[in-house]
């Protein structure tokens, strides 16, 4: 592809704006790029806006602070209770829609599937809700023996009535003996998803953080951070750190425990999966503790191998040769899928649209099966995402930040995309318009995705949805309708 099809891109995405009023039209096209493979050399040309107010009316992807708070960092950590503080909605609509899986016993020694709610009434509003906090934190304590420590997630209407959930949270972790901790995720602040991060980051940091101490500690202790094993990805990532000979003391947060958590400063390197939504603890433990982090791509078998020796790389020749055996053991298990799908798969066309991460990390794993990222953009991503992306991206591939329902479909139909990967809001949508969708999320139910076990698993999805038999029918009956 050369640059007319740059300019291509760029007139294309200009004409789908044109339907918008000039304001909007004006502020939403800086949230496009069309890569040009010269300006690779220097990211900072990238000029994308990011992590801004989304435009009113527009039908936006995102969530908010609160789904970023409870949903994503704080809600996998298994044996704390997590009060979703306000109103019944927030926390009915979140409950175990997000797959962090956890081992143990709902509702005895693990509770991320649950809903527990402060459920507030309008006498709550009037009145304010710390008394009702109160109670309920007793309450938790007398049902659920088992349960380490309480959040307290807090809604939107939290911070509007003025509630000093603070104060509860002190008074009631000394009556109670455990940790209590007060989370502001209130759904009005910040723009997205990605403040929620920041402040469930920061209340680990001022009440969790080196509270507690390792019973031994080894020189190849780490901690797995941003990994929020979904349908199995950080048990499938942790199998291949223990195999190498590391010990795995943290995992952050899916199948994550308090202990695990509070002495997660005793690690000598912090791995990073998710960095749009940790790395801000990341940078508190190498600053307060001297721990190093290092970032790693656990999607497909390219981006696994080059992570583990640069994992390995970290540490002394023994894990550097465990390192080259485990890749030696899983070799031909990957050729053999690829094999199998590439050709199923080869030189078809992907468009992604994800939360902070995913949306540049799998990028390697469709290209492990010969499929080609023809667009691909974040919901709630910063700079320091974008540019992190560019360098994985071919000649006017778009990169599109915060995009509405509207420009997704059409940049998809006019790209003739042959998979769409999104969330479940988008899904039916492409299904009705004949558009092959995995749900990149939640991973449509199945995965993991993570590891040398989960590229199996995401090349045998994959597969499944572009060479379904079922777009034949969608596309004759559309033929029908037209010629009828
Ligand atoms: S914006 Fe407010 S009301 Fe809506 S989900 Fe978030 S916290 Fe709940």
């Amino acid at each position: 592809m050369g640059t007319t099809d740059v300019i291509q891109k760029r007139q294309l995405i200009e004409e789908i704006l044109e339907i918008f009023p000039e304001k909007a039209k004006k502020e939403r096209i800086r949230h496009y790029e069309v890569m040009e493979e010269d300006n690779k050399q220097d990211c900072s040309k990238c000029a994308i806006k990011s992590n801004v107010k989304s435009r009113p009316g527009v039908m936006t992807i995102r969530g908010c602070a609160y789904a970023g708070s409870k949903g994503v960092v704080w809600g996998p950590i298994k044996d704390m209770v997590h009060i979703s503080h306000g109103p019944i909605g927030c926390g009915q609509y979140s409950w175990g829609t997000r797959r962090n899986y956890a081992s143990g016993m709902l509702g005895i020694n693990n509770f991320t599937a649950m809903q527990v709610t402060s459920d507030f009434q309008e006498t709550d509003i009037v009145f304010g809700g710390d008394k009702k906090l109160e109670l309920i934190c007793r309450e938790i304590k007398e049902m659920f023996p088992l349960a380490k420590g309480i959040t307290i997630q807090s809604e939107c209407p939290v911070g509007l009535i003025g509630d000093d959930i603070e104060a509860v949270a002190k008074k009631m972790s000394k009556e109670l003996g455990i940790p209590i901790v007060p989370v502001r995720c209130e759904g009005f602040r910040g723009v997205s998803q990605s403040l929620g991060h920041h402040i469930a980051n920061d209340a680990i940091r001022d009440f969790l953080m080196g509270r507690a101490e390792l019973k031994e500690c080894g020189p190849y202790d780490v901690n797995v951070i941003g990994d929020y094993n979904i349908g199995g990805d950080a048990w499938a990532s942790r199998i291949l750190l223990e195999e190498m000979g590391l010990r795995v003391i943290g995992q952050w947060s899916g199948d994550g425990t308090l202990q695990e958590i509070m002495t997660a400063h005793k690690a000598k390197l912090n791995l990073i999966h998710c960095f749009r939504s940790m790395n801000y603890m990341c940078e508190v433990m190498e600053n307060e503790y001297g721990i190093p982090s290092l970032e790693y791509n656990f999607f497909g078998p390219t981006k696994t191998i080059e992570s583990l020796r640069e994992i390995a790389a970290f540490f002394d020749e023994t894990i550097q040769e465990n390192c080259e055996k485990v890749i030696a053991r899983y070799k031909d298990e990957m050729d053999a899928v690829i094999a199998k799908y590439r050709p199923r798969l080869d030189g078809k066309k992907v468009m992604l649209l994800i939360g902070g991460l995913r949306a540049r990390h799998t990028i390697g794993a469709y290209e492990d099966l010969g499929m080609e990222i023809v667009a691909t953009g974040y919901e709630f991503a910063h700079k320091d995402d974008y540019l992190k992306t560019i360098p994985e991206l071919k000649q006017a591939t778009i990169l599109m930040d915060d995009p509405g329902s509207y420009e997704l479909e059409e940049i998809a139909q006019r790209l003739d995309i042959d998979l769409m990967g999104a969330g479940v809001k988008e899904k039916y949508v492409y299904h009705k318009m004949g558009i092959p969708f995995r749900q990149m999320h939640s991973w449509d139910y199945s995965g993991p995705y993570h590891g040398f076990d989960g590229f199996k698993v995401f090349a045998r999805d994959m597969d499944m949805a572009v060479n379904s038999p079922v777009w034949k029918l969608v596309k004759s009956r559309q033929k029908k309708e037209v010629t009828a």
